[in-house]
């Protein structure tokens, strides 16, 4: 079973873009990997040392390509 260390409420952290939910931390033969707890498809850091820092630029939800272009249409 795949165990996960809680990261600490006041440690801010992007929900998991996927599916909203707060990344967890795994330790894998003594590496950390910042994760989410529903899927392993989900975003997650390489393992290392704890890097909420990558998880929070991976995660941070912005909006989707093209939106902000909004001077030049496309004329077909
Ligand atoms: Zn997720």
């Amino acid at each position: 079973m795949e165990k996960f260390i809680p990261i600490q409420e006041n440690i801010f952290c992007e929900l998991c873009k996927e599916c909203g939910e707060r990344p967890v931390i795994e330790q894998v033969k003594g590496k950390f990997i910042v994760r989410c707890p529903k899927s392993k498809s989900h975003y997650q850091t390489k393992p290392g040392l704890v890097d909420i820092k990558d998880w929070n630029i991976k995660n941070k939800p912005h909006p989707p390509l093209g939106s902000k272009d909004t001077s030049k249409k496309k004329a077909s």
